[in-house]
């Protein structure tokens, strides 16, 4: 907890437009909808260890922090001795280390850039491990997984031994070497500061498609389970900041995937494929195979 405020050509398209219309209709019918997102990013809670940069040319918005979140954290964490001795349900409270988050969570710079024109695709991409997303409290969106098999559902492999926990009540850790908080369940710290009762849940991030991210709560407070939604998580339709309707997330509670298992968006996935991407972010979670990224 004391880390807490650390900081502080004209015809062809024509054709391609009859074409979309005929094989894709939930496409034509999202290319109606603007999908700017930049005011509302721009006005959304963000806290105040993130910075957003919002260009205006490039169509993006730039996420900076210091990957800590805001809403403070639990004081002791189990870290898995062997992380790749998954799953981790099972194991006597020996196979863990009880670390204090005083002086085992890291700052991590965590710089990400993402579109503030999303666009729908009928065709979905896996998420990868590793970063997805950006939270309002300044901490990473990952997925569900701990391993790159996607066998071990984190929220599923909750463990707790005297009171302390793997994931912490926020659903959220770090990786095994203390940096890059993130989270594998709905962020309860953030969604339950933020709902309104009897109403849509308010975003509580961004997706690395551009698509805003929500918690369970759908038009009118009812709660949305997995069956709800497609096989992203995802439905369009309106939001408290996006009131004429849009693709979005909701993260959910029922049963695995708590996350987003896939973008429904287009994304450059390139350099976040494998342990070799490059592509800045965290690639593997605390408990996934040593690879070289921990
Ligand atoms: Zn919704
Ligand atoms: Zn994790």
């Amino acid at each position: 907890m004391s880390n807490k405020f650390l900081y502080g050509t004209a015809a062809a398209s024509v054709l391609l437009a009859i074409a979309s219309l005929v094989f894709s209709p939930s496409s034509a019918q999202n290319a109606k909808q603007s999908n700017d997102t930049a005011a509302v990013v721009e006005a959304a809670n963000w806290a105040d260890n993130v910075m957003i940069t919002v260009d205006t040319d490039a169509k993006t918005f730039r996420f900076q922090s210091n990957g800590i979140p805001d809403h403070g954290f639990a004081e002791q964490y189990l870290i898995p001795s062997n992380p790749s001795d998954q799953p981790f349900a099972d194991k006597p409270l020996e196979f863990f280390d009880v670390e204090n988050s005083t002086d085992y969570f890291k700052e991590t710079e965590v710089d990400a850039t993402i579109t503030t024109q999303p666009v729908y695709s009928d065709n979905s991409t896996d998420t990868s491990l590793g970063r997805i997303g950006v939270a309002l409290s300044g901490a990473q969106i990952f997925n569900d997984y701990e391993n790159p098999a996607r066998s071990v559902v984190a929220v599923d492999d909750q463990v707790v031994h005297d009171h302390v926990a793997f994931l912490d009540n926020c659903n959220g850790h770090t990786l095994v070497d203390g940096t890059n908080y993130h989270y594998h369940g709905i962020p309860v710290c953030i969604a339950e500061a933020a709902a309104q009762a009897g109403q849509h849940s308010r975003m509580i991030g961004v997706l690395a498609d551009g698509f805003p991210v929500y918690g369970n709560n759908d038009v009118g407070g009812i709660v949305v389970v997995n069956d709800d939604l497609d096989k992203c998580s995802g439905h369009f339709g309106p939001t408290p900041e996006f009131l004429e309707g849009i693709y979005h997330y909701h993260l959910t509670a029922d049963e695995a995937p708590y996350m987003i298992d896939c973008y429904h968006g287009e994304v450059e996935v390139a350099a976040n494929n494998g342990p070799g991407g490059g592509g800045g972010g965290p690639k593997f979670c605390r408990s996934c195979r040593a690879t070289g990224h921990h």
